[in-house]
């Protein structure tokens, strides 16, 4: 369930991988799509909640019983986005949960400093990003593809973050498309360099390329965040969703953070 999971008291950050706790299931954290059925929402809400339960458990998946706790265990309120490719920031607050949308954000960053609240970005070959303040209790996720890199959503996020008095601000780089991999048009190659001169990249076959994880790592640098990398290459790991490998299908992983109250 689990590809990567890393605690630092009171934060926890989680990245998802395609598997469920049984043999063959499949964890898949992606929005309905068009003629899923009415159910599939529920179906989202449900593995979301499974995925909540073993954060919680600090990583235990406990097989046959997903939503047992141990008494006193808090469970995470997760808190997802409907990601647009754009640089839009929410800060989730105590007056927001009160009266939250049916319908998810459409943002692709969400901050908070409520612990018990777990924020979820989700991906398949763009960047999730993981981000805490563990001295102040602060935490972010974002979602950055070719896009998201552009317009800057990370460095967004990490803005939002210090309004709410994060100072010392940790980066979790999730899994992603590498930069040997994502082959893109050469004049594209050059749109996206001129902007984030780090992500001009070219793939394993010669090709021209983005590499939205090093332009990433260039943005987080330049505003003084220290980096974890937490990535592998979703195009080449068969354990990861990637949208260039299953297209319009394809699902999703998840990443979490959270402060344990
Ligand atoms: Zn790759």
């Amino acid at each position: 369930m689990f590809a990567f999971l890393e605690t630092r008291e009171p934060v926890e950050v989680a990245f998802t991988d395609r598997h469920a706790g049984g043999p063959g299931d499949v964890l898949d954290l992606a929005e309905p799509k068009p003629g899923d059925g009415p159910g599939a929402r529920d179906v989202l809400e449900e593995s979301i909640h499974v995925v909540a339960h073993a954060l919680a458990r600090g990583g235990d998946t406990a097989g046959e019983e997903p939503l047992d706790l141990p008494s006193g265990v808090a469970v995470p309120a997760v808190v997802r986005m409907r990601q647009v490719h754009a640089a839009d920031v929410l800060t989730v607050d105590r007056t927001w949960l009160e009266d939250a949308p049916a319908d998810p954000p459409e943002v692709d960053g969400l901050v908070t400093d409520l612990p018990g609240v777990a924020l979820l970005v989700r991906a398949a070959d763009c960047v999730p990003v993981l981000l805490a303040d563990v001295e102040r209790g602060v935490v972010g996720a974002a979602h950055a593809g070719r896009l998201g890199l552009v317009h800057g959503v990370v460095p967004g996020t990490v803005a939002r973050m210090r309004e709410l008095g994060a100072e010392r601000i940790v980066a979790w780089v999730g899994p992603h498309v590498c930069g040997r991999c994502y082959e893109v048009p050469a004049a594209m190659r050059e749109e996206v360099a001129a902007v984030v001169p780090e992500s001009f990249a070219e793939t394993s076959w010669g090709t021209p390329a983005v590499d939205v994880g090093s332009g990433i790592l260039a943005q987080l640098r330049a505003e003084d965040v220290e980096v974890v990398d937490a990535s592998s290459c979703t195009l080449e790991d068969e354990d990861l969703h990637s949208y260039r490998r299953e297209g319009e299908a394809a699902g999703r992983i998840g990443g979490l953070v959270w402060v344990r109250p």
